[in-house]
């Protein structure tokens, strides 16, 4: 199906409140501008040299999230890039973050990227620490907590993440209970083209979705 009509049917079926972010990783510009022709306002990033490659083509019209892992020596190109970091999982990659963007300057939104499965392998702060780091975040400058981001693990039946899903929820409840001065738990970034529907029931209210707007990735 053509990219338009994919995001058609996605975006009416999207709740009001509810974001949208096509996750563009191995997609053409040629594909991201055609997604944004078709409403996407939003661009999820998995890599700063790809991303530097399409922002430098289609400009700053959509925002710009970068979703991957993000590398110490990409940290100074990404801020110039992106809007909103979604995955800052310690506190020496946000006092990164705000030093690179003090020298811009510029203040840039933050999500914190929360391993709420416990899997060893993944990236994301466990849940127990995801508190204290944000405390710990809040006090610097140039930057701005916005909210919590989780990938969860790897299930066939997306029902799995439910449970999952709901305690990112109760923990974002949580935080924004706390009322820490400077963090804002406006943003629940979880759920992709398999789980979106199960996260939103659950309380996102940011989905990242690549595989359904632009078909299978290939390979690689
Ligand atoms: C690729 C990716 C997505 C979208 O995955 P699909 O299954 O293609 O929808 C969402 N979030 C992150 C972090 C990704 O890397």
């Amino acid at each position: 199906m053509p990219i338009s009509e994919n995001l058609a049917a996605i975006i009416r079926d999207l709740p009001e409140g509810v974001e949208l972010v096509a996750a563009v990783k191995t997609r053409t510009i040629k594909e991201i501008e055609e997604a944004i022709n078709s409403g996407i306002k939003v661009i999820g990033e998995n890599y700063v040299q790809e991303a530097e490659k399409h922002y430098t083509a289609i400009g700053h019209r959509p925002n710009w999230h970068f979703i991957g892992r993000l590398q110490r020596n990409k940290i100074k190109k990404a801020v110039s890039i992106f809007d909103v970091i979604e995955t800052v999982d310690s506190y020496e990659l946000a006092v990164e973050i705000g030093k690179c963007c003090q020298r811009i300057p510029k203040t840039i939104s933050l999500l914190i990227e929360v391993n709420i499965a416990r899997e060893s392998q993944k990236n994301g702060v466990l849940p127990e620490n995801a508190t204290a780091l944000i405390r710990r975040i809040a006090d610097l400058s140039y930057i701005k907590v916005l909210g919590l981001m989780t990938m969860g693990p790897q299930v066939s039946d997306p029902e799995e993440l439910r449970p999952y899903f709901r305690t990112m929820k109760k923990l974002f409840e949580q935080i924004d209970a706390m009322h820490v001065p400077g963090v804002e738990m406006r943003y629940l970034s979880m759920g992709m083209t398999n789980s979106y529907n199960v996260a939103i029931s659950e309380g996102a209210n940011i989905v990242r979705i690549g595989t359904k707007i632009f078909g299978p990735r290939a390979k690689t």
